[in-house]
Order: C-alpha cells, then sequence, then structure tokens
C-alpha cells in the first residue's frame, strides 16, 4: 500500500520540495539539501531542561533547530498547504530519536524495539491551541509515528479556555498562558501509562508541560515530549557555517 502511494504521492524533501531518492539523508532529505538538514540539526536531539520549562515532563527532545530553512518548512506543513510533510518530520523524530533505520523510496523507516518492552504505551499529539482551529501537524505526525513506533494514537487532550498566540509572549506569560489549559477528555484512564506527547514545535516548553500535567492528573506515570524542530539559539559553530 505504501509503495503503491509512494507511485503517486513520492515523498518530497521537506526543505525544497525535491522528490527524494534512494540517496536522501536519514530518508528524509534531499542530497542539496543535505547540508542545512546536518547544520540545522540538533545533536544530540535531547533537549537541555536548562534552557527550556520541562517542569512536568520527563523530558523532550527535536531533531532540528526552528531556524532558516527548518523554520520555512515547518511554516510550509502548518500553514502554506504542505501538510504531507508532517510524514517526514515524524520519521526524522523515529530515526534521530527513537533510532530507526531511515526509510528507502515506497517504504517507510523500519523500527525494532530490541528490548522487548513497550517504549510508551501511547502517543498523545498536543491539540490545537483554538477549538475552531484544526489540528494539523501534531496530529498528523503523531499518527506516522505511531505507525512507524507501533504505538497506539489516542486524541486524549483538549484545551479548556482559546490559549492567546504564545509567540509574544516570555516566559512566565506562556507559562500564565497555558496554565491549566488542558485536559483529560472524560473517560480517559492513563493509569501507570507512559505517554509520547508530539508537538510541531517546543520553544519554552510551557505548552508540553501543561499538557504533561494534564495527562499525569489522569494517571499517567511519565510524559516525554518530541517535535519536529525547537526554538533555541544556534550554537555558534553552526551559526558560522550560515551559507
Ligand atoms: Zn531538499
Amino acid at each position: 500500500m505504501e509503495w503503491i502511494l509512494s507511485l503517486f504521492y513520492p515523498r518530497r524533501c521537506p526543505l525544497c520540495d525535491a522528490v527524494l531518492g534512494p540517496d536522501a539523508l536519514d530518508g528524509v532529505f534531499c542530497r542539496d539539501c543535505a547540508g542545512e538538514a546536518a547544520r540545522l540539526s540538533h545533536n544530540p536531539p535531547r533537549l537541555p531542561g536548562t534552557e527550556h520549562s520541562f517542569y512536568a515532563l520527563a523530558g523532550a527532545a527535536s531533531p532540528l533547530y526552528y531556524t532558516d530553512v527548518v523554520r520555512r518548512a515547518v511554516l510550509r506543513c502548518k500553514l502554506y498547504g504542505r501538510p504531507w510533510y508532517a510524514r517526514e518530520f515524524a520519521d526524522l523524530i523515529a530515526v534521530r530519536i527513537f533510532g530507526a533505520q531511515p526509510a528507502v523510496p515506497g517504504r517507510r523507516p523500519v523500527f525494532h524495539n530490541e528490548t522487548g518492552l513497550p517504549l510508551y504505551h501511547l502517543i498523545v499529539p498536543v491539540p490545537p491551541r483554538h477549538r475552531t482551529l484544526a489540528p494539523r501537524m501534531p496530529r498528523a505526525m503523531a499518527r506516522r509515528l505511531g505507525v512507524v513506533l507501533h504505538l497506539p494514537v489516542q486524541e486524549a487532550l483538549t484545551i479548556t479556555r482559546t490559549l492567546k498566540e504564545q509567540k509574544t509572549l516570555d516566559l512566565a506569560q506562556r507559562l500564565q498562558n497555558t496554565r491549566g489549559a488542558y485536559a483529560v477528555r472524560p473517560g480517559t484512564d492513563l493509569t501507570g501509562k507512559r505517554v509520547l506527547l508530539v508537538d510541531d514545535l517546543i520553544t519554552s516548553g510551557a505548552t508540553a508541560s501543561a499538557c504533561a500535567q494534564a495527562l499525569l492528573a489522569a494517571g499517567a506515570a511519565e510524559v516525554f515530549a518530541v517535535s519536529a524542530a525547537v526554538t533555541e539559539d544556534l550554537p555558534r559553530a553552526k551559526e558560522k557555517q550560515r551559507p
């Protein structure tokens, strides 16, 4: 099925829209973009707790810095008619964070969980900031990650009130804006569950932490967050290599 679909909808590089061949970097980026993709990769993907506010999270990880071509790719995915890039970002998370083998054309990344124990019990996408907004990128990423990592996806979270746009807020305002803003859907039992939370972006960590708090209150044992990209200052060495 995946292979047949790929004939009609070939996978494309989210940075430049070129059709991907067998030489794609991590199965996601074309050769022309490999340099920028490497420069903007967050290595290691685990995010430093010193730069974000992860009060309710066990931790968080993201494969890319949210700047330059990555920022444009995320915005195209979220807002400007390229929703299928969510698949590439999800595959990148599977490869860089969970050690899946990169996809070859017409196939998905291959993930073997060698421990035999569930990494996580379920995947939960972060809901949109406003009830009327279509839950786009986090949901699409969560579904793809569920397929690749063989984990169930549950849209367990809702918002309790409309949130202000976070972009212009500082950390204290973001924490205030998101406090108590998320709740678990009635009847959801998360007792003892380890949850993988999926969002498009992590900036301060306030949103992911507020979501984690709601999940923990519903009995979850642990919440770890992943995102396509993270807002952090680029290390100086990477800054210097900007083309
Ligand atoms: Zn490209």
